[in-house]
């Protein structure tokens, strides 16, 4: 899958038993953190949430807010890392900017590193574009475009050895620049993102970071993620 890349920095461990307690707390007489010895185990919370929770689309989805996921996200094009940071709810986001960094882009000038580790390309292939209509990315055409952001990259060169700052000289740079970040959310959060951006007329780049986030998500909070796979995944619901 290219070179797009997410790692987990921190997730909240048994995230099911977090929310179990929460949803516990509603209807409980006892303060529920005096009763931990006695709850429910990780699996069964899973169960005991998704039956008085999320069966039936009840929308009661509070209690999915506690556990919170910190990923580290790499690779992936400029557009995507705009298109995700509309979503302002219950997300954060610390995003490389080249205001501070650019040696990168100089290396890829001077040939000490890969044009394609810094820059996206999408793969030689069949597309749609937003019409319906068919086309192809030809070979020809991928092979120009790398040279031409080969050619904005001595631009940028150019232009930060004659003292313009990065944050000026990012301005020359082809659009799809690779930017990594961190991206923190809770999990009913995460759904939503999932929601928005792994629905099947999605940008294909947000549907591959999907893929990914997806995989995190079923490790952990195994029974939770598999309900959403059933009940909501690329369904183009509304977010929960
Ligand atoms: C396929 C797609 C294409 C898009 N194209 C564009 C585009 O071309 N240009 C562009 O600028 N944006 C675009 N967007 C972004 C879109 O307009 C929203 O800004 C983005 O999806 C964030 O909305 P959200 O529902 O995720 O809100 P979040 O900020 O994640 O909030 C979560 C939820 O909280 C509630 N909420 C949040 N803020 C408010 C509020 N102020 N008032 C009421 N309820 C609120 C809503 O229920 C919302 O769904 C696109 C989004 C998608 C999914």
């Amino acid at each position: 899958m290219d070179r797009f890349r997410i790692d987990v920095i921190a997730a909240t461990p048994q995230p099911q038993q977090v929310i179990w307690v929460a949803m516990h707390q509603d209807y409980s007489e006892v303060f529920v953190a005096d009763g931990r010895d006695h709850q429910p185990n990780e699996t069964k919370a899973g169960e005991l949430v998704i039956k008085h929770l999320l069966a039936g689309n009840r929308g009661h989805y509070g209690p999915l807010e506690y556990p919170q996921i910190t990923f580290n996200v790499g690779y992936f094009p400029h557009s995507l890392v705009q298109q995700l940071r509309s979503h302002r709810i219950g997300v954060s986001f610390d995003v490389q900017s080249f205001r501070y960094t650019g040696q990168r882009i100089v290396d890829v000038a001077t040939g000490d590193r890969n044009v394609e580790e810094v820059f996206y390309l999408r793969p030689v292939g069949k597309y749609n574009n937003r019409q319906g209509k068919k086309y192809k990315y030809t070979e020809n055409q991928r092979q120009a475009d790398v040279q031409w952001c080969i050619k904005a990259c001595k631009r940028y060169q150019e232009r930060i050895k004659e003292g313009l700052a990065e944050e000026q000289a990012r301005g020359l740079i082809p659009f799809d620049a690779r930017q990594h970040f961190v991206l923190s959310c809770n999990m009913r959060s995460l759904m939503h993102l999932l929601d928005l951006r792994w629905k099947r007329d999605a940008q294909l780049e947000a549907q591959k970071f999907c893929d990914l986030l997806f995989r995190h998500f079923e490790e952990w909070s195994p029974a939770i993620a598999r309900w959403y796979q059933d009940n909501r995944a690329k369904k183009a619901h509304l977010s929960p």
